[in-house]
């Protein structure tokens, strides 16, 4: 019988499974051979990979309560890929105040928040000292929450204003407040598809300086890659080897997060022929492959709820996950562009669907240190979430859309 199941997997895919399993380093050749799998070589890669997950992390599955908090979507940087910048003058361009950036951490601490996610789109306006004001601002009233901010795009524009060294500048945000940095505008860490993506974008050195820095100086960072565009699966090698250089070096990596390319409203989708976005099967081929590839560097495979919706994100836990991220909890970016849908997965949302695909669910930190687990459902806490918001009404309602994907591929980016 076990024969039947793997009788069609390929020898050369099974004999770099098992030596994944084993403990080896997959090399560059392997990982190649591992996104051309299709058919029963996919599903022996998914079922290693899940195997590794539980080698890795046990059965448990962590998630992160957050609000994401974007305060200008005036951007001038121009990617290719994004839906998010706004030019000053259009009408629905924003630049929020302090006080507002306030409001929303206030709501985001009273819902259960344990991070705030700041980034904003690259205004010529602002400088080194506006994104520090924020850094003191939240830190002001808010001194245990958690600050992730400033993707390398932003850490690179406010370093350039502010004159100062790299791990000067770095080290000043960290007194201000910052805790961790985004390691997003990866999208591919190839400047042959960078030059297409986002030619006015930090190349791969840059990106790879400010979070090899960043790490060096205390600030730990997620990790991600956007696929499912122009690139090619060298592209997405070269990619992963990259990464895994860097966490060598460094170990400051937290996670690693594979965010698939959402087409529909930029540029990217629209005119330059490229792939709209990935599939399932390439979406659980990268979480798989990222779980194989990165041990024991990196152990934190995090998929996107958003991008993938709660479905496939639940197959992505069987397929080498073990975190589902952030609830995200920001839900006015939608409202104000008149969409029907927000982008909140509330924790009893998180758990249900842990726990359907037979995992304990677990709240951690923005480090990975686990808060709280919930072990027996019949005692897990009362929601946080605000009592009179109908879109929330009933146990499956689940939001996320087009207009909450920019926002993380924007992202800012
Ligand atoms: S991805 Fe970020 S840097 Fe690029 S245009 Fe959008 S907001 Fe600006």
């Amino acid at each position: 019988m076990l024969e039947q199941l793997y009788q069609d997997v390929s020898r050369d895919v099974a004999k770099i499974l098992d030596r994944a399993l084993s403990g080896a380093e997959l090399d560059s050749s392997d990982a190649l051979r591992l996104l051309g799998a299709q058919g029963a070589d996919l599903q022996a890669l998914c079922r290693a990979a899940d195997v590794a997950r539980s080698d890795d992390n046990g059965g448990d599955v962590s998630f992160v309560v957050c609000r994401n908090i974007n305060f200008t979507n005036v951007c001038y940087v121009g990617c290719s890929f994004c839906g998010f910048s706004r030019h000053r003058d259009e009408e629905d361009a924003y630049d929020r105040s302090l006080p507002q950036i306030l409001e929303k951490c206030r709501d985001a601490v009273a819902r259960g928040a344990t991070e705030v996610c700041i980034q904003g789109g690259i205004d010529p306006h602002k400088d080194h000292e506006d994104y520090r004001d924020i850094l003191l601002g939240i830190r002001k009233e808010f001194p245990s929450l958690h600050i992730h901010a400033y993707s390398p795009e932003e850490i690179d524009f406010g370093h350039e204003k502010s004159g100062m060294p790299l791990d000067a500048y770095l080290k000043w945000l960290m007194a201000a407040g910052l805790g961790t940095i985004p390691g997003t505008a990866a999208e591919i860490l190839d400047d042959e598809v960078r030059r297409v993506l986002a030619p006015n974008k930090l190349m791969t050195a840059r990106w790879r300086e400010i979070v090899s820095t960043a790490h060096r100086v205390g600030l730990r960072s997620t990790a991600t890659i956007m696929y499912g565009h122009i690139e090619k699966p060298r592209h997405v090698v070269s990619h992963f080897e990259l990464v895994r250089e860097i966490q060598k070096e460094t170990g400051g990596f937290t996670e690693f997060v594979p965010l698939g390319f959402i087409h529909e409203k930029n540029l990217l989708g629209q005119v330059k022929f490229s792939r709209p976005g990935p599939s399932a099967g390439e979406d659980l081929k990268l979480i798989a492959l990222a779980r194989l590839f990165f041990r024991p560097w990196i152990t934190n495979i995090q998929m996107s709820w958003v991008k993938m919706g709660p479905k496939l994100a639940q197959m992505a836990l069987l397929a080498g996950a073990n975190d589902m991220g952030g609830t995200l909890m920001e839900e006015s970016i939608s409202r104000e562009s008149g969409a029907d849908h927000g982008e909140n997965l509330p924790p009893e949302e998180m758990r249900r669907l842990i726990r359907e695909v037979g995992r304990t669910p677990v709240e951690r930190n923005t480090r990975y240190q686990i808060l709280r687990r919930f072990d027996d459902p019949e005692k897990d806490p009362p929601s946080l979430e605000p009592k009179a918001r109908p879109e929330l009404a009933g146990p499956r309602r689940f939001r996320s859309e087009a207009s909450v994907v920019r926002v993380q591929q924007h992202g800012p980016s």
